[in-house]
C-alpha cells in the first residue's frame, strides 16, 4: 500500500510514514518520515538559535565575549586584527568605567543578539582609525549606530559633519 505525503507530495510506501493511532484511515501520519525529520530538525535548530541568542543577550559580558572570540578567530582574515592581549576583562573594565553608556553619545547601550542590527547595541570602536588594530589603549565602547556613522572617519571629522548638518537645519 502506498500513500501520498501532504508535505512533499510524493507517493511512498506506507512504511515510510510514521505510525499515528489517531489516524483512523491508515494509522499513519500525513507527512512521510523524511519530511517529519527534516521539519523537526528545522524546528530544533531555530529553537537552539533562539536559546543561543538569549544566552548571549543575557549580559554585556556574554555579548562582548562572543564578539571577542569571533574577532580573534585565526582563520578570519580580519582587516582590523585584535591584539592578542586584549581580554574580556579589559572590555568589561571599559563597560564599568563607562557605566554601560556609549562613550560618544551617552546613550545606555544594549546587548541584544538575534534582533538584527540594533542601533544601541554595544560595539567596540578603535578611537584612532589609523591604528588598524584593536588594542587596549585605542578602544572605547560605543553604540553600533555611532560606529557605523563614524566608519573610516576621524572622530573630529564626524563631529564636524554632525554640527554642520544641525546648523544647516
Ligand atoms: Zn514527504
Amino acid at each position: 500500500m502506498q500513500k501520498k505525503c501532504t508535505r512533499c507530495n510524493q507517493v511512498k510506501d506506507l512504511e515510510l510514514f510514521d505510525r499515528k493511532k489517531e489516524n483512523k484511515t491508515d494509522g499513519r501520519k500525513s507527512w512521510c518520515k523524511q519530511c517529519s525529520s527534516k521539519h523537526s530538525k528545522t524546528v530544533w535548530s531555530a529553537y537552539k538559535r533562539d536559546k543561543d541568542h538569549e544566552a548571549l543577550s543575557a549580559s554585556p559580558y556574554k555579548f562582548l565575549k562572543h564578539w571577542l572570540i569571533n574577532v580573534k578567530k585565526p582563520n578570519k582574515r580580519a582587516r582590523h586584527p585584535v591584539h592578542p592581549s586584549l581580554s574580556i576583562e579589559d572590555l568589561m573594565e571599559l563597560w564599568n568605567t563607562q557605566q554601560g553608556k556609549c562613550a560618544k553619545t551617552g546613550i545606555t547601550m544594549t546587548h541584544l543578539k538575534g534582533s538584527g542590527k540594533v542601533d544601541t547595541n554595544v560595539s567596540v570602536d578603535r578611537i584612532d582609525n589609523n591604528i588598524k588594530e584593536y588594542n587596549k589603549d585605542n578602544i572605547q565602547l560605543v553604540c553600533y549606530r555611532y560606529n557605523l556613522m563614524k566608519h573610516e572617519m576621524d572622530e573630529r571629522l564626524l563631529a564636524f559633519w554632525c554640527k554642520t548638518i544641525l546648523q544647516h537645519g
